[in-house]
């Protein structure tokens, strides 16, 4: 009896030992994975810094470029197009105007009636229509005569409170979102397509002519007295709004940025001198790209495998389309080399894209003490359950370190625009005020990169500089703001109202 007592004694000590082993031995395992985890975390935190110092050196490249840009033509990585717009709204703009803005899988059609100073904006109508798939990659006439047509029905519409002068055409300003060699304010063909359109005989071709012609077949009576891009409507818009904005930047699934200048500070244009002395320049600062842009492996990976190799390096850094995919990328090679999510990596965290910006915005801004939305969108995003607090919280501050880089590199962005126009001083004689008209729904939703973004503006300007910096939200600037540019470049512009 004693004896089996003792024995069970002997197994029962034993067993303890083993499992008590195993606990040590996991424990050991674990804290090796997550020193590992944490050595990958800490390295991609350290690349990603922007101190002041860098941000400064990002502004002045991207000075430098803009410089290189307006000097010649070609082969500089900002293109830094001319976009003729040499006259932006005033607020005298008086008459019924139309717009028509293109640039995804639907789009809008437009019209104001503008009452001048004290008018402003009297009456606006808007509809949206979807354009049907097979009309994205069919011909142009095709694409453009269901455009016209539904342009004659949007026009039939028209009610009280719109007319359109005596003896005069209906007006529109076109917001065409496509690459587009402009050959005036009113022409320019199209470089190539993008987000999913493919019609080749389009390519090379005048869009305004091809909508015009359409028009024309459908009975619209109405010129094309603007061809625009988004960034360059919502300048006029922001214009039209303050009169102290001279930017325009849009942060959202992409981005880009505008601005006025001085035509004397452009070498490569070589038409007459305009009026106002001062052309709208659309920088396509997307593609800027700069050795003191810091560069993770992640970075490189996300370029390589994108499919505009090497293109669009800026835009891959700070823009809504490419954040989520950074945290994504990280969070991939902590599972596969920390087993940060255990055993097994996780199989969605391997889809490209799968981890959208708007999701790690959602995370990033959970304040509840368990992390709860963290937990649930690893769940129902990557299918990542049962995460602990500890592991939460790294996602939280990955996420973090990808929207400050982002937030930063894009105030650096703005300083390089500040410093070519002369407002990054201030002004004693003029204490004017600088506006920046900003749109897209990264900086619309993501409030801690928008609030990020502002703060490194103060830190770069200083207090007394920044005050004179105001950054303003233009929402739909890109409507509101074709139609104010078919009004201030209308062919009655010099007729008595
Ligand atoms: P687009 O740039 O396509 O014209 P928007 O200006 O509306 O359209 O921007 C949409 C982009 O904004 C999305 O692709 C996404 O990256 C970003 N975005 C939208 N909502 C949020 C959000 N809540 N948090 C962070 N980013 C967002
Ligand atoms: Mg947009």
């Amino acid at each position: 009896m004693g004896k089996i007592a003792v024995g069970t004694g002997v197994i029962c000590a034993a067993t303890v030992c083993a499992v008590a082993a195993l606990i040590i031995q996991r424990r050991m395992k674990n804290s090796a994975r997550w020193a590992k985890a944490m050595e990958i975390f800490n390295e991609f935190e350290k690349k990603c810094e922007t101190p002041i110092e860098r941000l400064n050196l990002v502004a002045d490249a991207m000075l430098d470029e803009m410089n290189a840009g307006l000097a010649s033509e070609n082969g500089n990585q900002l293109k830094m197009l001319i976009s003729y717009v040499d006259n932006l709204p005033t607020g005298d703009e008086h008459g019924l105007f139309y717009a028509l803005d293109l640039g995804g899988t639907n789009f809008r059609v437009l019209r104001v009636q503008l009452g001048g100073k004290e008018g402003r904006v009297l009456k606006q109508e808007s509809t949206e229509v979807s354009i049907p798939p097979q009309l994205m990659i069919g011909t142009s006439e095709e694409l453009f005569d269901f455009i016209a047509e539904a342009l004659a029905k949007f026009v039939a519409t028209e009610s009280e409170g719109f007319h359109v002068s005596p003896g005069r055409h209906r007006e529109l300003g076109f917001t065409f979102s496509f690459p587009v060699k402009q050959t005036s304010i009113a022409s320019g063909s199209l470089i190539r397509w993008t987000k999913g359109f493919s019609i080749d005989d389009a390519v090379g071709q005048d869009v305004v002519a091809q909508l015009t012609k359409s028009m024309e077949k459908k009975g619209v009576d109405m010129r094309v007295g603007a061809l625009v891009n988004d960034t360059i409507g919502t300048l006029a818009g922001g214009r039209y709004a303050n009169k102290d904005v001279v930017a325009a930047v849009i942060l959202g699934t992409g981005t880009n940025a505008a601005y006025v200048e001085r035509v004397s500070a452009i070498p490569k244009w070589k038409g007459p001198l305009p009026k106002s002395e001062e052309m709208v320049i659309n920088m396509e600062w997307g593609n800027f790209r700069s050795s003191h842009l810091p560069l993770t492996e992640y970075d490189h990976q996300l370029d390589i495998e994108s499919l505009n190799v090497g293109e669009q390096i800026f835009e891959k850094k700070i823009s809504g389309m490419y954040l989520g995919d950074i945290v994504r990328r990280v969070l991939l090679k902590m599972a596969e080399e920390a087993a940060f999510f255990g055993d097994t990596v996780p199989p969605k965290l391997s889809v490209p894209f799968v981890l959208r910006t708007p999701v790690m915005s959602a995370m990033h801004h959970d304040t509840s003490p368990d992390l709860k939305i963290v937990g649930s969108k690893l769940k129902e995003i990557l299918g990542i359950s049962n995460t602990t607090l500890r592991t939460r919280k790294i996602v939280v501050d990955l996420c973090n370190i990808v929207a400050t880089r982002g937030a930063r590199l894009s105030a650096a962005g703005i300083l390089g625009i500040l410093k070519k126009i002369g407002r990054d001083t201030v002004n004693e004689a003029q204490k004017q005020n600088t506006v920046i008209a900003m749109d897209g729904g990264l900086y619309e939703h993501y409030t801690e990169f928008r609030e990020c973004l502002k703060s490194t503006i103060k830190e770069l300007l200083g207090e007394e500089v920044a005050e004179t910096i105001l950054i303003e939200l233009a929402n739909d600037g890109s409507g509101l703001g074709a139609t104010l540019l078919a009004a201030s470049h209308s062919q009655y512009i010099d007729v008595e109202p």
